[in-house]
């Protein structure tokens, strides 16, 4: 057991569900899909946002991933020694009735299956989320653990595969167990959200499979393409804030400033 940073309440890593973790949406008694037909049965009857993240929050279908998370999670990087790993999936955060959803692509290994809260505790967190304060879409610049105070009225941030793959690379067979969860997702803030950021073209391409896409032209993954989906949805283009883009300067913030002024404007957001 080991102290949280901010909470200093011990924790195992991974961490139980219910156990006291800052932000933890399951209980012990919460159901665990263990395998692909179990996340079809599950998603299908999450009827609110802290349902549908509880249950994600447990899921145990991908074998590969589970494993992966969890050794990660004992291992941990030599850095974070001292810390609990959450090591498990990571639900979605922020709005539950969103205008803006932002689509990434999962967890990092010593970020957010470290932390439990999407794009926290990595670089690539500290770039997205710097971004979205200057737009103000989020009410504090920096994001290092889940109990860190950071919140957003307007913006959710999804991940298509909620648990940490190795190489940041899942499988086509973990894409589609887990895609799902993101459908259910879709069908109970959809009434909500006019604009969908994909960060990198496998967000681009998922967001392409939500129901609001069918029928519509698909073009290509581009940093700033936009695509016209159904309902007045729109879905924006962004290169991943990922250490390589933003250190080789593929991605710069005054790009990434471009792309959340423009999702506010089309948005609706004041
Ligand atoms: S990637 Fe998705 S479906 Fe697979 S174990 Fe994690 S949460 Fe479950």
């Amino acid at each position: 057991m080991l102290a949280h940073p901010s909470t200093g309440q011990a924790f195992a890593s991974p961490v139980g569900p219910g156990s006291g973790w800052p932000g933890d949406p399951a209980t012990p008694q919460t159901p665990v899909a263990a395998d692909a037909a179990r996340v079809v049965a599950l998603s299908a009857r999450a009827g609110s946002i802290p349902d549908l993240d509880a249950m994600v929050s447990v899921c145990r279908a991908c074998p590969r991933l589970v494993a992966w998370r969890e050794d990660v999670a004992h291992a941990k990087r030599r850095a974070f020694s001292d810390q609990p790993y959450w090591g498990r999936p990571v639900p979605s955060f922020g709005a539950p009735r969103p205008r803006l959803l932002i689509v990434g692509l999962a967890p990092a290994a010593h970020g957010a299956n470290r932390t439990g809260r999407m794009f926290t505790g990595d670089r690539s967190g500290d770039q997205l989320y710097a971004a979205l304060y200057r737009a103000g879409l989020v009410n504090q610049p920096t994001s290092v653990d889940a109990a860190d105070g950071l919140s957003t009225d307007h913006v959710r941030i999804v991940a298509p595969v909620r648990c940490a793959p190795p190489a940041n690379a899942p499988t086509p067979a973990e894409r589609d167990t887990c895609w799902p969860w993101l459908n259910a997702e879709w069908r109970l803030v959809s009434g909500h959200v006019r604009v969908i950021v994909a960060l990198g073209g496998f967000a681009w391409q998922v967001a392409l499979r939500l129901p609001v896409a069918a029928g519509v032209p698909k073009p290509r993954f581009g940093h700033g393409a936009v695509a016209e989906l159904g309902a007045g949805v729109r879905l924006l283009g962004c290169y991943h804030p990922s250490q390589q883009n933003m250190f080789t300067g593929r991605l710069t913030p005054v790009m990434l400033d471009d792309v959340f002024g423009k999702a506010k404007k089309l948005a609706g957001i004041k």
